[in-house]
């Protein structure tokens, strides 16, 4: 599709104030999301898939609806383990072409990062994510400055760029 861009801050562990700091946003970002939130979502996705001309299947509101309801930014596998309790004969690979549709029609989108398995976020609204490398949790924090990083011109001219998002690796607070 295009290219997708981000930095890499902090290879090294964090330094202790760094660390605060996103425990600190880490807490502030537990508010999950209520009901109400969650039906007016579920409505923009099941117009979103029309326009796609997606078929809105039980199963694929179900898999969006779970995504939404968590902050743990899930792979395939997590999800399936929590959807396959209501749809018991769904397959892990559904679950797998669900995630990537929504990614594509822009309902949600695919953690950066290399390595582990595929995580895929439903929080759309600006924000970044730390990785701990060793329990490989993936938090959310939002640091308005990172909203609008500014390009290297070269980078600009030479690419479409779709997206650009900051992402840290460390050390969390409970691996520390
Ligand atoms: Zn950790
Ligand atoms: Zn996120």
């Amino acid at each position: 599709m295009g290219i997708k861009i981000f930095f890499n801050f902090f290879r090294t562990p964090l330094t202790d104030r760094s660390k605060y700091y996103l425990v600190a946003i880490m807490n502030e970002e537990k508010n999950k999301i209520n009901n109400i939130e969650l039906d007016e979502k579920t409505m923009q996705f099941t117009s979103q898939c029309r326009e796609a001309g997606l078929k809105v299947t039980p199963q694929r509101i179900a898999i969006y609806r779970e995504l939404l309801q968590t902050d743990e930014h899930p792979s395939a596998e997590m999800l399936y383990e929590k959807v396959k309790k209501t749809f018991p004969s769904i397959s892990l690979d559904t679950v797998n072409r669900t995630l990537l549709t929504l990614n594509e029609i822009g309902a949600a989108f695919t953690v950066a990062g290399s390595g582990d398995a595929r995580r895929f976020d439903g929080g759309l609204h600006e924000h970044q994510h730390f990785k701990c490398v060793k329990c490989k949790r993936i938090i959310d924090f939002h640091h308005k400055p990172f909203d609008n990083i500014k390009l290297p011109s070269e980078l600009s001219e030479k690419f479409t760029v779709l997206r650009k998002t900051v992402y840290v690796e460390g050390l969390c607070d409970l691996c520390r």
